[in-house]
């Protein structure tokens, strides 16, 4: 997604992109992976020293809002990784936290029309990535 685009809906909702927050923005955008809010921090400070927390926090919550981020509730840690505002759903990589986009959607909510309207759906895949996978193998063959 352009960040023009992003910096317009952020200009929408009020949010005024400073170069601060810009800084951390791209560095979300840029990651790749699900971050805490206090990883993507520490990422943030290795080239802007003066970034807060808060700032972290205040974009990351404001993204959620418009849908430009995700969270990710894993082992009581809440992770978010950036999305495009197209509909997808994730394959999480719970060693790397990488996370990957799928844009292929699984149709099943039409097996609910007698349960209620249902107006959108989550659904997020959590596993092992195929290079995680590769690495856990090469381990576990040179244990005895
Ligand atoms: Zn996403
Ligand atoms: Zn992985
Ligand atoms: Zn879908």
């Amino acid at each position: 997604m352009e960040l023009e685009l992003i910096k317009s809906k952020l200009h929408e909702s009020n949010f005024r992109l400073t170069q601060e927050r810009e800084v951390v923005l791209t560095t979300f955008m840029n990651s790749g992976q699900m971050l805490t809010p206090a990883q993507l921090h520490d990422c943030v400070k290795k080239e802007y020293n003066s970034v807060g927390l808060t700032t972290v926090y205040r974009l990351i919550e404001v993204l959620t809002k418009l849908g430009l981020a995700t969270p990710f509730l894993i082992d009581g840690e809440i992770y978010y990784t950036f999305c495009s505002d197209h509909h997808h759903h994730h394959f999480v990589c719970l060693d790397c936290h990488k996370v990957k986009d799928i844009y292929e959607c699984l149709e099943m909510t039409h097996k609910y029309d007698d349960v209620g309207t249902v107006n959108y759906h989550r659904m997020d895949l959590y596993g092992h990535c195929k290079n995680c996978e590769r690495k856990n193998i090469n381990v576990k063959s040179l244990e005895p």
